[in-house]
């Protein structure tokens, strides 16, 4: 009888490079990805594929997006009862309301336990004017913290019929160094963020810019909303200038300028042979800008 050789295990590690972020537990942050080595701007840290994907649309009041997520869990709960218990594995923050007109497949206890996870951990894929088409919960995805300055940003292609999902570095990353995300668009204001972190994840942030931020006047922060759309903030915060928003190289480099857009921008994958791309893409409108040609004053040398 002839036996085939197993595959052998080096093959099959050499063909899967090992991952870029593993699952740690960082004391009051709760399970975290942190880097396994040294990260290159632009570095793919993961490609995730959607557990759990439903449509949306601009026009979805919550009670029909609460509706689309309960049908694709209970279709979910069908055919792979293994991702279904993983999609309630992940962490949860509070319950929003549940919408009395929409009939749930499932009892209200787990109704509620959907609901909390969806709000935690989907991501709205959105075309580049920000228009939802689906939301999607991604398996390791979902376990990247917040962060209002973020070290990664996540890019994903619905247009072109993609729902998974990577994320990218904006800049070095040493080892063992948490690898954050930001929820929301980065200029939003300090109060807008802190409010929906409360609301949909249940916490307060008090990252380094959050702490800056944190002292600012009202009129600041009011100034900040009323440029209202997003993509006027960055102009305002760098007229603080350096002492009152130490972050403004970050802005300069990592935000898109485009009107009313608010991506980030992070660099294109090195390529081959390690070479960090100069070119950097928004990860909304899709704006490709070469390195130095920010539109500041040449004050992004100072820091
Ligand atoms: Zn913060
Ligand atoms: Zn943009």
């Amino acid at each position: 009888m002839l036996v085939l050789p197993p595959v052998s295990t080096p093959m099959a590690a050499a063909s899967s490079p090992p991952p870029l972020v593993q699952v740690a537990d960082l004391a009051g942050r709760g399970r975290s990805l942190i880097a396994t080595r040294h990260i290159k701007p632009g570095e793919i840290l993961l490609s995730d594929s959607p557990l759990l994907l439903y449509p949306s649309s601009p026009a979805a009041s919550d009670a029909d997006d609460h509706a689309a997520l309960l049908r694709a869990a209970h279709s979910l709960s069908l055919s792979s009862p293994s991702s279904f218990h993983q999609l309630l594995s992940l962490h949860a923050g509070p319950t929003p309301p549940v919408s009395s007109s929409s009939s749930s497949p499932f009892p209200p206890s787990l109704t509620a336990t959907l609901l909390a996870a969806d709000r935690s951990n989907a991501f709205a894929l959105a075309d580049a004017r920000r228009r939802v088409s689906a939301y999607a919960i991604y398996p390791l995805a979902s376990f990247f913290n917040h962060d209002c300055l973020p070290n990664a940003c996540r890019f994903d292609y619905p247009d072109r019929g993609s729902a998974d999902l990577t994320v990218r570095a904006l800049h070095d990353i040493p080892p063992g160094r948490e690898v954050c995300l930001s929820y929301f668009p980065v200029n939003w204001g300090y109060k807008e963020r802190q409010a929906r972190l409360l609301e949909d994840y249940g916490f307060r942030c008090e990252c380094d810019r959050c702490r800056v931020e944190a002292n600012w006047k009202d009129d600041e922060e009011n100034m900040e909303e009323d440029g209202g759309d997003e993509g006027m903030a960055e102009e305002e915060e760098e007229e603080e200038g350096d002492g009152d928003f130490p972050h403004a190289y970050f802005f300069v480099k990592f935000v898109c300028d485009v009107e009313n857009c608010g991506g980030t921008l992070a660099p294109l994958p090195p390529s081959d042979d390690g070479t960090v791309s100069d070119v950097l893409e928004c990860n909304v409108c899709g704006k490709l800008r070469k390195e130095g040609d920010e539109d500041g004053d040449g004050e992004m040398d100072d820091d």
